[in-house]
């Protein structure tokens, strides 16, 4: 790239519009899919109702939020839209009602309790079974939401059995890191775990992973979902 062209394209990147991010990410996934049917959630955490509508007017059909209190509100006002909701933050035993009733997707299920309780108030609600992924803490911080591998297949048996629950597959949040080989490296792992639960019966057709900085990695191997904050919205202000 010249000189020319690199101002060029930092300026455009500046400038480039949510409809314009939503096509470019778009249009990453399908060249490095392999084939795959891939689903695209809009992290919308943070933002604003108008620029999930410009995500939703460039194609965007599945966003995915982080706080219920933020996103109870936004759901009403985009009530007329026709959209996937998916939770994607941590889970509190007091909020599991509330999500159970609002949301089509449940990405961070990590322990037994707040399985059982999403599943009671799944079928208190009169709602066919919620999707859910079981979350894999993959680099075994304790800190880290998300279950350990050792502890995986045990939660992975009860929530298959939960009546509430759909079980769809598993999701991981790695530590950011720049490196590709190390994003990949993580992936091929949960790609494995949900390989080896499939050996042992279960049916799990789902790999949430991907996020802005690593999404590319992810669909190299094997995501079905990726969730894009940052690469559609821009930078988030508040959270
Ligand atoms: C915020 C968040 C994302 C999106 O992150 P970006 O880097 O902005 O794409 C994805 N997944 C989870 C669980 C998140 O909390």
């Amino acid at each position: 790239m010249c000189q020319w062209d690199m101002i060029n394209h930092l300026v455009g990147c500046l400038f480039m519009s949510i409809a314009e991010r939503v096509l470019q990410v778009q249009q990453q996934i399908r060249d490095h899919a392999q084939g795959r049917s891939v689903t695209l959630v809009a992290v919308s955490k943070g933002q604003q109702p108008a620029a999930l509508c410009a995500a939703y007017q460039a194609g965007v059909r599945d966003f995915g939020e982080s706080y219920v209190q933020e996103a109870v509100p936004k759901l009403a006002a985009l009530a007329h839209l026709s959209v996937q909701w998916h939770f994607i933050g941590p889970l509190q035993a007091n909020k599991t009602s509330v999500i159970a009733r609002h949301f089509s997707w449940v990405h961070g299920v990590d322990r037994e309790r707040i399985a059982r309780r999403l599943s009671a108030s799944r079928l208190e609600a009169g709602l066919p079974p919620l999707p859910v992924c079981v979350q894999v803490n993959l680099s075994q911080e304790p800190s880290k939401s998300g279950v350990s591998l050792q502890a995986l297949e045990a939660l992975v048996r009860e929530v298959a059995l939960l009546p509430g629950l759909r079980l769809r597959g598993l999701m991981t949040l790695p530590e950011p890191t720049s490196s590709t080989a190390l994003q990949r490296q993580r992936f091929a792992a949960l790609r494995q775990e949900q390989e080896r639960l499939i050996r042992l019966g279960y049916d799990l057709d789902t790999l949430s992973m991907g996020m802005s900085g690593d999404y590319i990695a992810a669909l190299a191997e094997g995501s079905t979902i990726v969730r894009i904050g940052t690469a559609i919205f821009g930078e988030r202000i508040n959270t």
